[in-house]
């Protein structure tokens, strides 16, 4: 058993550290505000932060999803918002997904501009009527002379603003057969077709990546776009949500992380009743709580990717642990930035602070992106009660 990261890991860490460090905390607010920067968007395609799960011809690295686990969480400790976060982890895992599962035609069609930023990609699952239950969506795809028509509405859907001003799309589920999890496809959406209409939902967090809902009327789209097989697409979903998990777990352990330094370095200088915070021991103990917790949470985070990296031989282990790293990570995060708000009296509550743009974004993890809370303790209760 080893529990460090190998050199690679590690030189790679400490490069986006650095990076991130000067490309993207000094703009956390400017996100928060204004959305991630297409300079930044650009740039960083040049280190191929963008494409790092895919295959090396479609422009990827072939990296594993211990190095993708690695830079979700320097994104986030950088940008604690979590949303340059979001928008890395769904290129990295839902290009993994259309890499491992779409034609060649459609992997060098699609791919190629995702890694260098020209383009968008995402996932569009959940529907106004509800996420969780994804086995039972409506939006369906009739195949008429080559072409599937798609009708019906997406709804919460991330960055559907950003891929109708980038070009690109998502990897759609839809009903192109009977009913249940059997008869769902996921076709490759571009966002720009014919027949579709995009409106923004105001959210509470992440602020600098859109979400919003998308309708679909008699949008006609080359069945070229089809991902893999008819009718095989919630199977390929939940192989991304496996991996797209692991990655949000490993992001709320960023935020949390940088959040729990900037506490530890205030209650070592704050002082009340003439002694630092950090001497009076219900901080103190607090402190060393939240950070005993962090770790944990951590190495659950990097067991699974790790098992990610090991796919074959964890496959039926997967689904439970990346489920056990999203239930966990989150719950974490949000009770160490809680705690460092409180720490930081009324300054914690100012936007001055930074801490509440890395509470509103990290909400978003606790209410159901990438899948409910609840949703994540049925599938481990499942797996361990079967
Ligand atoms: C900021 C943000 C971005 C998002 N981006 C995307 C995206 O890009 N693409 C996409 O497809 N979706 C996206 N979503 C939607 C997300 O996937 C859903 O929120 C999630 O799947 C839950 O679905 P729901 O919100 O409809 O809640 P529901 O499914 O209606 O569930 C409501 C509540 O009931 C609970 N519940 C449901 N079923 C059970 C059960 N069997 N047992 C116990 N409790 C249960 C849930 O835990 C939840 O608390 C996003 C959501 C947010 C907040």
């Amino acid at each position: 058993m080893d529990f460090e990261f190998s050199d690679e890991e590690k030189i790679f860490q400490e490069n986006l550290r650095e990076y991130f460090s000067k490309s993207l905390r000094p703009r956390l607010r400017e996100i928060d505000e204004k959305g991630i920067p297409k300079d930044f968007i650009l740039d960083a395609s040049k280190i191929g932060l963008w494409s790092l799960t895919f295959s090396e011809d479609v422009g990827g690295q072939h990296a594993s999803f211990t190095l993708a686990s690695i830079a979700a969480e320097e994104i986030a400790r950088a940008d604690f918002t979590m949303a340059t976060a979001v928008f890395f982890l769904l290129e990295n895992s839902w290009g993994y997904v259309l890499d491992k599962y779409g034609s060649e035609e459609l992997r060098k069609e699609v791919l190629p501009k995702v890694a260098s930023g020209e383009n968008f990609l995402g996932i569009a699952s959940t529907e106004p009527s509800g996420g969780s239950d994804v086995a039972n969506l409506k939006t369906s795809a009739k195949k008429e002379e080559g072409k599937y028509v798609i009708n019906g509405e997406k709804a919460y859907i991330s960055g559907v603003m950003e891929a109708k001003e980038m070009g690109g799309g998502h990897l759609t589920l839809v009903r192109t057969g009977g009913k249940g999890h059997k008869g769902i496809s996921m076709i490759y959406v571009p966002i720009n077709s014919e027949g579709i209409t995009v409106s923004r939902i105001e959210n509470m967090g992440r602020m600098g990546i859109s979400t919003g809902i998308i309708k679909y009327d008699n949008v006609r789209i080359d069945e070229k776009f089809l991902v893999g097989e008819e009718n095989k697409g919630f199977y390929y979903a939940m192989d991304g949500f496996n991996h797209a998990r692991v990655l949000v777990a490993s992001a709320c352990i960023g935020s949390a992380e940088a959040i729990l330094e900037e506490g530890l370095k205030y209650i070592k200088e704050r002082e009340a009743f003439g002694v630092k915070l950090k001497d009076l021991q219900s901080i103190a103990f607090e402190a060393a709580e939240l950070y005993t917790k962090l770790e944990m949470a951590r190495l659950l985070v990097y067991k699974s990717a790790w098992m990610l990296d090991h796919e074959e031989k964890f496959k039926d282990e997967i689904p439970k642990f990346s489920a056990m790293a999203k239930l966990i990570a989150p719950q974490t995060a949000f009770d160490v930035i809680k705690s460092v708000m409180i720490w930081f009296g009324a300054y914690g509550y100012t936007k001055d602070a930074l801490i509440e743009s890395g509470m509103r974004g990290l909400m978003s993890y606790l209410v159901g992106a990438e899948g409910a809370l609840n949703i994540m303790k049925l599938i481990i209760s499942r797996e361990i009660l079967k």
